[in-house]
């Protein structure tokens, strides 16, 4: 072993939560060690999660307009898909955006190690360097010592497996099985109706796979307003073979040319309790990755759940280590990650600063999308709390008839006493950009006198949110809802 190295700030973890760290930290004037086990920072996120399946979604989308687009008069031939070309697009963007961060924490002096780190006690780290990339990492057994003054631990989350279920199969995939397009199956069977197994679900669809969905509670995107979901599940119905709610898997076997799925669900058909399909995708959530070895040897704790515990500074239980990102707690979303990394560092340039957001954005990039923001309808309700809700239908809009997609909605969640917007919900094509507005009018303590007196550009679908505004006091330009009196 080498001789001590030390650093002011090491960062463990390349994810959007590291990664925002360390190049924060660097820029404001920290020694930074960054360490990662891939060859460049970018973690969950940019290697098998937001960019590579979004990457997969626009091919789905114009696969889907194109079919769409003979109701216009515009005929396309079926598509010819070459899976080789498919690959090599998404590997080429994830290819371009990790050398770039590589790039940019070269250019920013970052020490960047690929490594696996290991916590010797609270103010040192052994890394093991390890080569490759994605399945194929290895330890090569050569390590180094790291002394620090701080630790952000930004170790993220890994997908969840059914309890007591698990065929090792190469036809039972996780997120990244699925990302990395092995083939084009006849079927697929998805269980979990979240965003990552609908997200992945709609892209097979699109490819030409029958897809089945199977979920446990009785509506797909748990969490969501359900005025929303509809939207979704409607034009899913149409795209996806089956969508089966209620209904739990409680067995899997290798079949002969497949994977024997067993269900048990309410008001499920016969035909539907063992079903044949040619691949599975497990999507049922993800879990912290707080097994960091040597922790316990740092005073850090870990919650039951199995996240790290940390203050609204981001700190652990003990002072010089914070943890950001999906290992700290919902929603595990890249943005939360980037802005938790951010207090973190501050709190460790001696700021007083605590993560306290008003809106965390959360996007489900679906056909149509679904977006929202701060308090939704259900969590008032939850809540007890008194809210009043404005929602403006796509149908009565310019810019969503021109594209020939009515399908949506905007709402707006309205304390009725300060007339403030304490939340904003979407679906439709292109929510995820528009909810955008929504965040910085949560956030802003916009009223909804704000939205309503903004001028919005014409013809777009940000208009809704104005519209909705003037929902609220009763006189939207393009729907009739007089205020009741
Ligand atoms: P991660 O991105 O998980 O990075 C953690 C890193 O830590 C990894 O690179 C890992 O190799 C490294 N690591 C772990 N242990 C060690 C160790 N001991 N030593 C060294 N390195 C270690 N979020 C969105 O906001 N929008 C989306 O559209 C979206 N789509 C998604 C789609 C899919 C299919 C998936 C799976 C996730 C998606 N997410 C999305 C979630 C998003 O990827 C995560 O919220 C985000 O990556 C969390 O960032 P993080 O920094 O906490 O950790």
């Amino acid at each position: 072993m080498s001789e001590p190295t030390k650093t002011q700030l090491v960062v463990i973890g390349g994810g959007p939560g590291g990664y925002a760290a360390a190049f924060f930290a660097a820029d404001s004037g920290l020694s930074v060690t960054l360490v990662d086990m891939e060859p460049n920072p970018g973690g969950v996120c940019l290697y098998r999660g937001c960019i590579p399946s979004k990457a997969l979604l626009h091919v789905a989308k114009v696969a889907s307009e194109a079919k769409h687009a003979s109701h216009w008069g515009l005929t396309y031939a079926e598509p010819k898909i070459e899976l080789d070309k498919l690959r090599t697009f998404k590997d080429s963007v994830v290819g371009k955006l990790t050398g770039g961060l590589g790039q940019l924490s070269k250019q920013r002096k970052i020490t960047y190690i690929q490594g696996k780190a290991t916590f010797i006690d609270a103010k040192t780290l052994s890394i093991e360097a390890v080569t490759g990339g994605g399945a194929s990492i290895k330890g090569t057994g050569k390590t180094q010592t790291l002394t620090f003054d701080n630790a952000i631990i930004a170790t993220g989350s890994y997908p969840t497996k059914i309890p007591g279920l698990s065929l090792n199969s190469d036809r039972v995939m996780d997120s990244t099985g699925a990302l990395d397009l092995p083939e084009i199956p006849g079927t697929l069977l998805v269980v979990g109706g979240g965003y990552i197994g609908l997200e992945l679900g709609s892209v097979y669809a699109a490819l030409g796979t029958k897809v089945t969905v199977v979920e446990m509670t009785d509506g797909l995107l748990p969490g969501a307003d359900r005025d929303l979901v509809t939207y979704l599940a409607r034009r899913l119905e149409t795209t996806l073979h089956k969508i089966l709610l209620k209904t739990r898997v409680t067995g899997m076997e290798e079949a002969k040319k497949g994977v024997k799925v067993l269900m048990e669900g309410e008001g499920l058909a016969d035909a539907d309790k063992a079903q044949v399909f040619d691949r599975v995708l497990v999507s049922i959530g993800r879990r912290p990755n707080s097994a960091v070895p040597g922790l316990d040897k740092t005073g850090v704790k870990v919650s039951d759940k199995g996240f790290i515990q940390v203050d609204a500074a981001l700190r652990t239980a003990t002072p010089n280590i914070f943890a950001i990102g999906d290992v700290v707690g919902e929603p595990m979303l890249a943005h939360k990650a980037s802005h938790e990394a951010r207090v973190a560092v501050e709190a460790i340039m001696g700021h007083k600063v605590a993560f306290e957001p008003q809106a965390i954005p959360a996007v489900v990039f679906t056909d149509p999308e679904v977006a929202w923001c701060g308090l939704t309808e259900t969590e008032a309700k939850k809540q007890g709390r008194k809210v009043e809700i404005a929602k403006f239908p796509w149908a009565a809009l310019g810019r969503a008839l021109a594209i020939d997609r009515p399908d949506g909605m905007t709402k707006l969640v309205i304390d009725p006493e300060t007339e403030r917007i304490l939340g904003v919900g979407m679906v439709g094509a292109g929510a995820g950009e528009n909810i955008a507005e929504g965040v910085l009018a949560v956030e802003m303590a916009a009223l909804a006198t704000d939205l309503k007196l903004s001028i919005h550009p014409h013809p777009t679908m940000s208009e809704t949110l104005m519209e909705a505004a003037e929902v609220f006091f009763g006189h939207s330009t393009h729907v009739y809802r007089p205020k009741k009196k």
